[in-house]
């Protein structure tokens, strides 16, 4: 059984990270979609909304779980028995620091890959960013985030103000 771990912060998913899921569900028997938590930095969704973001997104995709973590994910892995990280790169401004990321990762726990999957070229200039800000105006995330969640994410920014 070979299980790769997508790690993200996903606040929230988009369209893009899920492209990302689905490919890699193609090329792993298990995929573990994890929210990682930072102390350092601020989320505007809850990781239980952002989980529940994620699960909806996925429900369809039989062979992918959702979870949520706050420690190392290396550690992570190692306690999943992954065999792999997957990360999605959009251009050049990911790749210096996911590459960084992987070698540290490498260090830490050189029998785990790290496995990067191009962008698909509609998805290149979306970001969980562009979403927070768009939403925030009022205005339509639907061609953004999953249709399942489209309408939740609307609802919330209006509910927020
Ligand atoms: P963001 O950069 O949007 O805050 P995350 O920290 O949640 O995203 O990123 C998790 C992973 O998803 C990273 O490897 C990131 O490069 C990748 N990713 C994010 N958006 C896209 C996209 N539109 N296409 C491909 N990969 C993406």
């Amino acid at each position: 059984m070979r299980i790769a771990v997508c790690p993200g912060s996903f606040d929230p998913i988009t369209k893009g990270h899920l492209d990302i899921i689905k490919r890699a569900s193609k090329l792993f028997d298990n995929v573990i979609v994890v929210v990682l938590q930072n102390t350092a930095k601020k989320y505007t969704f809850s990781v239980e909304e952002r989980v529940h973001f994620i699960e909806e997104s996925t429900a369809d995709i039989a062979n992918v779980s959702v979870d949520s973590y706050d420690g190392l994910l290396m550690d992570f892995c190692k306690m999943k028995g992954a065999v792999a990280v997957v990360k999605g790169l959009r251009a050049v401004t990911d790749f210096e620091y996911e590459f960084q990321m992987s070698l540290i990762n490498k260090q830490l726990n050189p029998e785990i890959e790290t496995v990067f999957i191009n962008t698909a070229q509609e998805y290149m200039f979306l970001s969980s960013s562009v979403v927070r800000e768009v939403a925030s105006f009022g205005g339509d995330v639907s061609q953004f985030v999953p249709e399942q969640i489209s309408t939740e994410i609307t609802e919330r920014f209006i509910k927020e103000g």
